[in-house]
């Protein structure tokens, strides 16, 4: 390519990138449902290095693009729905993927989910308002299928928040590309959808369940189990899916006692249904302090998810765990039929932290 148009490319290049920026932005803003503490506590501690080779993801890939179709009608629980995106439509500028940061070492990406669906086939007829809602809660099943298996082809591992716990307490390693894949509330597609995605590739995920999720029937204690046996973590996410600190606008926290209900009436529960009691708990709207990071220590919990982003984790924030937030629109271009961008740049600028330069977020 002669000068001039590889100059003009390179202007174009920046362009583009500035505008993913300022997306990201507009992104943020929008996001009042999760918003974050101000930071607190010392910073990351390293793990194993996330530059290393690796070829460790477990077990085989079979039907990779076979993502399973949804398992029951679109019904957001207003309970737990998050806000609708007032963009209504994805990105359209994805990063430049030369030009990405380099993962940092210690990076331990946790992928922060919902539901896994497609839209039902009424979708085409709802209302713009009623469509935000929907797509802003669920990721489409050839997304997460694409997604997925970008893990797999590119080395990495899933573990469970137990892993993490387990390095820093007792020195067990991690392998070379670690990831956490986290699901919140409680769906049945958990276990018609997920799970099989999941399982044809040899991963497993870290499963927040609301008791009442299985109260209000959107999940059943059956399906828990199931998710369990197959060698997935069952986190707690609340007995009522209640977001105990970081309420706005000058509301105090829920009082200790509450605090202390919600956080161990879920682990109670969750043990004595499955026999194994959660060792994570994510904060319902990511909302944490001190406090409650210290009731959640003493109620036995080893790691607790917070919503803030980033991609490194570190023993001192234990009870911070960042995520990386997978938009409903990432690399889709399609909602109604599944479309995507194949090389799905915009999960893969998460993966590398882009995502994160927005604390706010
Ligand atoms: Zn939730």
């Amino acid at each position: 390519m002669p000068g001039p148009s590889r100059e003009a490319s390179r202007r174009l290049t920046g362009t583009l990138a500035v505008t993913w920026i300022v997306v990201l932005v507009l992104l943020a803003a929008a996001c009042t449902a999760h918003r974050p503490a101000a930071p607190s506590g010392s910073g990351p501690v390293a793990l194993a290095s996330a530059s290393a080779a690796g070829s460790g993801a477990a077990g085989s890939r079979a039907g990779s693009s076979s993502a399973a179709s949804p398992s029951h009608p679109a019904s957001p629980s207003p309970g737990f729905t998050t806000a609708p995106s007032p963009l209504g439509s994805s990105p359209s500028v994805a990063p430049d993927p030369a030009n990405l940061p380099a993962i940092p070492p210690g990076a331990v990406p946790i992928l922060y989910y919902h539901r896994v669906q497609a839209p039902p086939v009424a979708y085409g007829s709802w209302s713009k308002a009623r469509k935000a809602t929907f797509i802003d809660y669920d990721v489409v099943p050839s997304a997460f299928a694409a997604q997925l298996d970008w893990l797999f082809d590119h080395g990495y591992t899933t573990v469970l928040p137990r892993d993490l716990a387990a390095y820093w307490d007792h020195g067990v390693a991690l392998p070379a590309r670690p990831v956490i894949l986290t699901f919140d509330d409680g769906w049945h597609d958990w276990v018609g959808t997920v799970l099989p995605m999941l399982q044809a590739r040899g991963m497993i995920a870290e499963f927040y369940v609301t008791l009442d999720a299985i109260s209000d029937g959107n999940i059943s204690w059956p399906e828990v189990q199931t998710l369990a046996a197959a060698g997935n973590g069952i986190g707690a996410h609340d007995v009522h899916h209640v977001q105990l600190a970081e309420l706005g606008q000058g509301r105090p926290d829920e009082s200790p006692a509450t605090m202390w209900a919600e956080i161990v009436g879920a682990r109670q529960a969750i043990g004595q249904h499955i026999g194994i009691y959660p060792d994570s708990m994510a904060y319902v709207g990511g909302g944490f302090s001190p406090a409650l990071e210290a009731l959640v220590q003493e109620a036995g919990y080893t790691t607790a998810r917070a919503i803030r982003r980033g991609i490194v984790q570190g023993i001192a924030l234990r009870y911070q765990l960042h995520v990386v937030r997978i938009g409903p629109y990432d690399d889709v271009s399609d909602v109604l039929t599944g479309r995507i961008d194949p090389s799905l740049p915009i999960f893969v600028a998460r993966i590398h932290g882009v995502s994160d330069q927005h604390p706010s977020n």
